[in-house]
């Protein structure tokens, strides 16, 4: 990052991001989590951590992903060119990989023997649970009642890694009350346990370190289109649940001031209490699970029940990062509703030959919303941050009618 730019602050040294973000946490959590902000900055500075980290990623996780010239949507939309960065290429099948594999290795370098993780949609779960198997790690993960049944298939393949999934039956049972239950058994565990946070969200150093260990996706989408167009894209997009995969690629392009930094939330059935996930549209200031950020609640003060149709999207809060992003308008939030979204699930696989995760097929709604008003010189990336393999039975529900 150029020293110079307004973004290389944050967060500060309390975990703010402008207002938001800090470290809203039981007494009990403040030295581990110090504890970790301290590790975590020792191994960033630490050559053996990141040769490992580059290495595993390379022959374990897949990366360099490629960036893909969607050339038949492009078509299709009839105007600016739209560029897939290719996530849901990587082992386990989503950018959450990323995020797990860097917090395993600096949570062996710190010690702990077992991890707890925290999943929606279960694509964090899976990544965990199989990072926590390369390295010989006991395995416990947190996950909705109601999730476990839209996502069974990812269920399985966490117990088949050797992790322990433990249903959460309170309240709506999904992410919200996984996250809670995780937090409780940290708490309790905390000396032996890591907890690997999922997204870029809760008590600080978990947003700016989930981030440090996502952003090599916009890293690499940056030099892979600079190489292949000579110019930087005029719009990067990508879907919004906690918002990791899109700050995860939004950070490389903070200072590119042309390009325009879009971020898509879940619209559900429409922009009205309890039928969406769009907290930007919705939402007010509040704090949530270690953050202060922008909060789905109702006038009590009362978290407000979501919907989506994709579970890694169905969450009450947004990354504090995301919030700071929109105050000083460096970013933009929009939504897209579940039909939206299923209507580019189904483009993007009859027509490109891909089918996306539900999730990141609201960040592609919006790309094929926004290309035809844009010129054919003009670029869109779209951060394609998972596949639809876990998706296809709830995805066939409303496609396929016989
Ligand atoms: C979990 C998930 C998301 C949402 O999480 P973010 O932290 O907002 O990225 C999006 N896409 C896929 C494929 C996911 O698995």
């Amino acid at each position: 990052m150029n020293e110079k730019s307004a973004y290389a602050a944050v967060p500060d040294a309390s975990g703010h991001f402008g207002v938001y973000g800090g470290r809203y946490v039981p007494e009990t959590l403040v030295e581990p989590l110090e504890e970790l902000a301290k590790e975590f900055e020792k191994a960033q500075k630490d050559p053996a951590f990141q040769h490992e980290l580059l290495e595993m990623r390379r022959d374990f996780t897949g990366r360099p992903t490629p960036l893909y010239f969607a050339e038949r949507i492009t078509e299709h939309c009839g105007g600016a060119k739209i560029y897939l960065k290719r996530e849901d290429l990587l082992h386990t099948g989503a950018h959450k990989i990323n995020n797990a594999l860097g917090q395993v290795i600096l949570a062996r370098r710190m010690g702990k023997k077992r991890i707890i993780a925290e999943t929606g949609a279960g694509q964090h779960g899976v990544a965990t649970a199989t990072m926590a198997a390369r390295y010989g790690m006991e395995c416990i993960i947190y996950m909705g009642e109601e999730d476990m049944r839209r996502q069974s298939i990812n269920v399985t393949r966490m117990r088949l890694l050797g992790a322990k999934v433990v249903a959460v039956t309170a309240g709506q049972k999904t992410l919200k009350e996984a996250v809670n239950e995780a937090m409780r058994d940290w708490v309790t565990n905390v000396r032996t346990t890591h907890y690997v946070l999922g997204t870029a969200y809760g008590a600080h150093p978990y947003p700016y370190m989930v981030r440090e260990f996502h952003r090599v996706m916009g890293e690499e989408a940056r030099a892979q289109l600079m190489l292949r167009e000579e110019k930087l894209p005029d719009v990067v997009c990508a879907c919004v649940g906690g918002g990791s995969n899109a700050i995860g690629i939004f950070y490389a392009f903070l200072n590119d001031e042309s390009v325009r930094l879009v971020g898509v939330e879940a619209g559900g059935e429409g922009i009205q209490p309890g039928k969406h996930a769009a907290r930007f549209q919705g939402g007010k200031l509040g704090v949530l699970q270690g953050s202060k950020s922008f909060l789905l609640q109702n006038a009590d003060g009362q978290i407000e029940s979501t919907h989506s149709v994709s579970a890694g999207l169905d969450y009450a809060a947004v990354g504090p990062e995301h919030c700071h992003l929109r105050e000083i308008g460096r970013a933009e939030y929009t939504y897209a509703t579940d039909d939206e979204a299923l209507d580019a699930f189904s483009k993007l696989g009859t027509i490109e030959g891909i089918l996306p995760a539900l999730e990141t097929a609201h960040g592609v709604a919006y790309a094929m919303k926004e290309a035809p008003k844009m010129k054919k010189d003009q670029i869109i990336l779209v951060n394609l941050s998972g596949r639809g393999d876990k998706d296809v039975n709830e995805a066939a529900k409303f496609l396929l009618k016989d």
